[in-house]
């Protein structure tokens, strides 16, 4: 992408609304537009982080062998009427009445209606285990919408529900979605620790919320360091293999690390002074198992190998989709502006032009940027007639992590400066050796 053809409208003062780092540089970096409190536009910088974050959550989803489906952001009050929600749900669920007084809402998540669809089509135990997943919009009136995209009122969710024919099988879809989450989480370059929580209004026995630290969290958290060290890495894991699967989650939540509504005083001293930490976080998803709560309530049953006709067991899984990107940029930035990682950035690569204009300085950047393309690698040019202060800056605001700079002067020794916004640490090579190494480091992401 040229950026003389792009829609990248960058800020240059700080808007005075932005009260956290990532919300002032999702403005200033052009991501989004508040329409509404809590209500945004996704500018195309934005929309593309938003893409590639969707895009993991797919990838990891379908690894664990969970089915993508699409439902619809409108529901019918009465399936909510049959749960008993609808009225306990309160001032945050978002209620319409269409022309002919019939009565909807806008969803703030749905268990109601998958079960809906499971239970016209699904009888037999045969057709478990079954998980169904979305990404879709949802509408929480929430009481102060703030912090830009972490606390919005319309807000992306990914919300996935299994289905079980027992108890042990629900809680092997629970495993699963751990470790699922865990690999999503750290695709994007993240540390989210899962900690045991409260259920709230979901209800149910067992449920863990993911949180990634920053001072900025709205939660407050209590933790073993330790716990912060846990890393899935590159492990195969099989997603059929129960024993596996509780294994790895007996990995990463055995050490202490819970929320102030589970926190437990006795067994937080237990830990030894220097590993005990009181911390604040972002929760960016949430894991629960809660057997039959719905399918009792909604007449969802599956017959059973034996036989008998059983409410089906259920649990339901979130990622706060729109959520991360402000998480990301809270856990990854500096004083210039946001630093991507590799997982997530809009453009894997920029390209910036010391001197636009010059006939063989522009020949190398448009060879460069095709030689980028050749490889897989979609870079953002900076090509408008601009001083090289003014483009590094917008480079770094946007914070894609390789920059490659080209200038008359080291066009003339044969090189180009490949630059990591992380370290800020620059090296001089050909434009092949660049191209070369910024492809290397895209295909081990
Ligand atoms: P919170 O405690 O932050 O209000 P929640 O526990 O009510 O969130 P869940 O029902 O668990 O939210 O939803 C799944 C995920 O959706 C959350 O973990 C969070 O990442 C995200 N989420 C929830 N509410 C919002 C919101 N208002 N804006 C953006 N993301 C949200
Ligand atoms: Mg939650």
């Amino acid at each position: 992408m040229r950026m003389t053809r792009y829609f990248l409208p960058v800020l240059k003062e700080n808007p005075a609304e932005a009260q956290i780092v990532s919300h002032r540089y999702m403005l200033r970096a052009g991501m989004i537009k508040q329409q509404a409190a809590g209500i945004y536009s996704w500018l195309p910088l934005g929309y593309r982080v938003l893409k590639r974050i969707e895009q993991i959550v797919h990838e990891e989803q379908a690894r664990a062998g969970h089915i993508p489906l699409l439902m619809p952001t409108l529901q019918p009050a009465d399936l909510w009427r049959e749960s008993g929600r609808y009225d306990d749900y309160g001032q945050e669920m978002l209620r319409i009445t269409d022309r002919q007084k019939r009565e909807l809402l806008y969803g703030p998540t749905n268990e109601e209606m998958i079960t809906d669809i499971f239970r016209s089509h699904v009888s037999s135990y045969k057709d478990l285990p079954m998980t169904l997943y979305h990404i879709q919009w949802k509408f929480r009136d929430e009481m102060r919408p703030r912090f830009g995209v972490m606390r919005g009122r319309e807000f992306l969710m990914k919300d996935g529900y299994n289905f079980d024919v027992d108890r042990d099988a629900a809680l092997h879809a629970y495993n699963r979605h751990m470790v699922s989450y865990l690999r999503t989480y750290e695709r994007m370059g993240l540390t989210a620790i899962p900690m045991r929580a409260d259920s709230g209004p979901i209800g149910g026995e067992d449920t863990h919320e993911f949180l990634v630290l920053a001072a900025t969290g709205e939660s407050e958290v209590f933790f073993d360091s330790a716990v912060t060290d846990l890393r899935l890495g590159a492990r195969e894991v099989d997603y059929d293999n129960r024993e596996e699967v509780a294994s790895v989650c007996k990995e990463f939540t055995t050490l202490y690390a819970r929320t102030d509504e589970t926190h437990d005083a006795a067994l937080f001293d237990a830990i030894p002074e220097e590993r005990r930490k009181v911390a604040r976080g972002i929760e960016v998803g949430q894991i629960f198992y809660f057997g039959t709560k719905y399918s009792e309530a909604m007449g969802a049953t599956v017959v059973t190998a034996e036989g008998t006709k059983v409410p089906v067991e259920m649990g339901s899984h979130g990622i706060g989709v729109s959520r991360l990107l402000g998480a990301i940029i809270e856990a990854s930035h500096d004083e210039k502006g946001i630093i991507w990682p590799e997982g997530v950035t809009p453009f894997p690569v920029g390209i910036v032009n010391l001197k636009q204009g010059d006939a063989g300085t522009d020949a190398a950047c448009d060879s460069l940027y095709k030689a980028l393309a050749a490889v897989g690698l979609e870079a953002l040019y900076d090509d408008r007639d601009e001083r090289a202060g003014a483009k590094f800056a917008t480079m770094d605001l946007i914070g894609l992590p390789w920059r490659i700079t080209v200038g008359p002067r080291g066009l003339a020794n044969g090189v180009v400066e490949l630059t990591s916004r992380r370290t800020g640490v620059s090296e001089e090579m050909s434009a092949e050796a660049a191209v070369a190494k910024v492809a290397a480091i895209y295909a081990n992401v």
